[in-house]
Parts: structure tokens; sequence; C-alpha cells
């Protein structure tokens, strides 16, 4: 049935595993793909550019800023991180679902400007919780955890306009339940009313 891509817009606290869980949720998902965004981040080790981000200079951000070519863009921890209009409306044109792993300043700013995607907030189960996993990154230091620690409370109390919450205790249960979502989403009455006229001529 002919429809329009979904948008899937994920944000977490820094550890909660929304990266690995939206690596997973897109293995599964043959018509889902994850958003490439810009950033003015230096590549880590193994990023490939196209794929993992667009790596740009910030002169290079700027401009398209300047050039109103973002749906969105944020300052996070240092760098700048946008989500092009052109590849969110191409996306939603070819029917192709997407997910944004974004923060939510971008987050607050989509759903501004668009009503049907939908909003996951993923969580830890506990600060501790949290902890235990930023500890476990050998690439952090104690003062970067501290801080991110400290970032979480305010982030999660943003987690009350998203449209759905989901606990990321127990890994398996995390993917069940955005796979269940997702599967959900695309039965949505106004994602498949214009097929289903089209198809049945109740118009
Ligand atoms: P990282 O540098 O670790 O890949 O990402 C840092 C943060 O930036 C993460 O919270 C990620 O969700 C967020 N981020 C990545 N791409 C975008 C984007 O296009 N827009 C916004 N607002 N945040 C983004």
């Amino acid at each position: 049935m002919k429809r329009e891509g979904v948008l899937y817009i994920i944000s977490a606290p820094s550890g909660a595993g929304k990266t690995t869980l939206c690596k997973e949720i897109i293995d599964i998902f043959p018509h889902l793909r994850h958003s490439v965004s810009y950033t003015t981040r230096q590549p880590r080790l193994g990023e490939v550019h196209g794929k993992d981000y667009y790596f740009i200079s910030r002169d290079e951000f700027r401009r398209m800023v300047m050039d109103d070519e973002f749906a969105e863009w944020a300052e996070v921890h240092g760098n700048c991180y946008g989500t092009s209009i052109r590849t969110l409306e191409e996306c939603r044109a070819s029917g192709i679902d997407l997910i944004l792993d974004i923060d939510i300043q971008g987050a607050r700013q989509l759903k501004k400007r668009y009503e049907g995607g939908v909003y996951i907030f993923i969580l830890p189960p506990s600060y501790e919780e949290l902890r235990r996993r930023l500890n476990g990154r050998s690439s952090d230091s104690d003062d970067v955890i501290n801080r991110r620690i400290d970032a979480a409370a305010g982030e999660i109390r943003e987690s009350r306009w998203y449209d759905y919450i989901i606990v990321n205790d127990q890994f398996s249960r995390a993917v069940e339940e955005l796979k269940s979502v997702m599967i959900a989403e695309r039965c949505r009455t106004s994602r498949v009313l214009e097929a289903v006229t089209e198809l049945f001529d109740i118009g």
C-alpha cells in the first residue's frame, strides 16, 4: 500500500543505549534508514563521511544555516549538528521511513514543524545504571561522565512531551517495544487513509 515515509525522532540522555538500539532496529526493518546528519565534529575512528555523518566545516555549516537548509540544528557538546530538509522531504516522498537520532533541542524544533513525526524517548533504568554504562565507555574522562550525569535530569524531564517512552533496561525488550511502536505507527489511519480511499474507491 502506497504511503508517505514516517519520521521517527529518537532522543535520550547520553548512555541510555540509543545508538545501539537504532542500529539494531535498522537491521530489522528493510524500509527503515538512518537519517545522516551534518556535523562540524571531527570523525571518530571508523566513521565514514556520508554514512555516519556528513562531516563539514563550521563555515559550511553556517552557510547551510543562513540558506535555511536545515529542518533543525543545534550545538551539542561544543559541536554543531543538523538535519537537512532535503533528506527528510526525499524520504517522505519516496515512502522510506527515517530514524533521526538527534538531541532534545533538535527534537523540539522538529515537533513544531513535522506534526506527523513520531517522538520517542529512550530512558536508562536508573541513574546508577546510567553511571555504570558511562563508566564502561573507556573513551570518556570522569569529568565528561559527571557532566553527562548532571545533564541527564534536565533531559529526562523533557521526556514528558514525547509520544513514547522506552526504558532500556533489558536490551531485547527495548528492541521489541521500539519494533511494536513502529509497526503500530505504520498502521495509523492518518497514514493509510489516502491509499485506502483510492484502493477501494470510497472517496
Ligand atoms: P555524537 O557526536 O556522539 O555522534 O552525537 C552527539 C549528540 O548529537 C547525540 O545526542 C546525537 O543524538 C546528537 N545529534 C546527532 N545528529 C544530530 C542532528 O542532526 N541534530 C541534532 N539536534 N542533534 C544531533
